[in-house]
């Protein structure tokens, strides 16, 4: 029977898990006990240091777009490279467990992160319920509960809902992505997230548009504040 609740079904991905026998980034070396990664891997990959200034290329791409507090991304995102092949096995091999790894990793150093600041609550943008149906999970919501877990604050992988089944996004202009996914989200735990300083996370950061719509659509909630985290950022698009 499959569901759509925030742990995946067993799949043959789910149970591969258990039985990793290669690195879930370059294929070739044996990862450790319990990781993802191997060993060169996990020293080697491009990791990114935006956490420790408050203004970086993450949050600099929402300039005159809305107010973000805070902006960090754990890798840098480039064609055919690991970190693309690590997202792709996140996302359409069931690999969801690299989501749950690499949250804890960047909710290490968020948390130990004076410019970053202290978020009150983590919420994943959301997939359709049909999509997320078919994947098993929602690869963000593994990140988000990751972060969570490192982080030590509350995951509310239901607070943001997506109501339409949109469209590949990846031919269209910036404005036609925002134009695409503007009224897409809807806030649906508009009470547990009043107030709050509210963490919006992603697998990967590209023009933003996704990202922005939701955090629009959380700003319209009183007293809120918005941060954002991804596993990647795209350093072109
Ligand atoms: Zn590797």
């Amino acid at each position: 029977m499959r569901t759509t609740h925030t742990l995946p079904h067993a799949s043959d991905g789910f149970l591969h898990f258990f039985y990793p026998e290669q690195c879930l980034a370059c294929e070739s070396s044996i990862p450790a006990r319990g990781d993802v990664l191997c060993v060169r891997c996990n020293s080697t990959l491009p990791l990114l240091n935006y956490h420790l200034q408050k203004e970086n290329p993450f949050t600099i791409r929402f300039w005159g777009r809305l107010p973000l507090h805070s902006g960090a991304a754990l890798f840098l995102f480039t064609k055919d490279s690991r970190v693309q092949h690590l997202l792709h096995n996140l996302k359409y091999n069931g690999q969801w467990k690299i989501g749950v790894e690499l949250g804890r990793k960047l909710g290490w150093l968020l948390k130990a992160s004076r410019a970053f600041g202290k978020p009150d609550v983590i919420v994943p943008v959301p997939l359709h319920e049909r999509k997320e149906w078919m994947r098993g999970y929602n690869q963000s919501a593994m990140f988000g509960s990751g972060l969570a877990s490192a982080m030590g604050i509350e995951h509310l992988p239901k607070a943001l809902f997506r109501s339409a089944y949109t469209e590949t996004q990846t031919r269209k202009s910036r404005i036609e992505r925002l134009e695409n996914v503007r009224d897409v989200f809807e806030v649906r735990q508009r009470e547990q997230l009043a107030g709050k300083h509210v963490l919006l996370v992603d697998d990967v950061m590209t023009t933003g548009s996704t990202l922005e719509a939701c955090a629009l659509k959380i700003l319209e909630v009183a007293g809120t504040k918005v941060s954002m985290a991804t596993i990647a950022i795209a350093s072109h698009f």
